[in-house]
């Protein structure tokens, strides 16, 4: 029988991470922002940004659509692979889970793909775009134990402060439970 992949929980930099593949909270456009996505881009070099621009001139005129995901380089990061995936932007009027859950499963299917064993996430979708942290968690949690399989032996999600720790330690157990 196949091990499933362990879910790690660390606080810290996403920049710092020592990953087959790290996955940016992104933007449509791909052409870098704010929040986790300027910090990759400013840790990684130019390499990263050169290889988005390409990416949208071969195959994404229009933007990458929210819940997909597109592996590049890393650049200078520690990891080999930057994957890249738009949350969703938090709406009280529609539920967009389905799309957040997307992020999680698309990233995986990519990194898979690549044959990357541990693969690190941000708390998508809970910056800039709003979207509440224990919700996120929750959500984040479920796609990765139902997408998460062989290559890949680890998924770490990454959190930046003790909050966003402190709810998807508690989605985990939730879902352990
Ligand atoms: P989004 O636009 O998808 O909301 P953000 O980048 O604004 O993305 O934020 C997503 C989450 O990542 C937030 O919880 C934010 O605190 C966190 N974050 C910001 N910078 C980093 C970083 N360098 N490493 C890990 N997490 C980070």
């Amino acid at each position: 029988m196949t091990q499933r992949p362990a879910i790690v929980l660390v606080r810290g930099d996403i920049t710092e991470q020592r990953a087959d593949a790290i996955v940016n909270a992104a933007n449509t456009s791909l052409l870098g922002g704010g929040g986790v996505d300027g910090a990759i881009h400013r840790a990684g070099g130019p390499e990263i940004l050169a290889a988005c621009r390409a990416l949208r001139a071969s195959h994404y005129g229009k933007g990458l659509p929210t819940g997909q995901a597109v592996a590049t380089t890393a650049g200078k990061l520690a990891a080999d692979h930057v994957i890249h995936t738009p949350g969703p932007v938090w709406s009280r009027e529609h539920d967009r889970g389905e799309l957040l859950a997307s992020c999680y499963r698309e990233s995986l299917r990519v990194a898979m793909e690549l044959g990357a064993r541990t693969v690190a996430f941000p708390a998508i979708s809970t910056g800039i775009y709003g979207w509440p942290m224990d919700d996120a968690a929750r959500i984040a949690v479920r796609a990765v134990r139902k997408s998460a399989a062989p290559p890949v032996t680890e998924v770490r999600f990454v959190l930046f402060d003790e909050y966003a720790y402190e709810e998807f330690a508690a989605a985990l157990r939730a879902t352990t439970a």
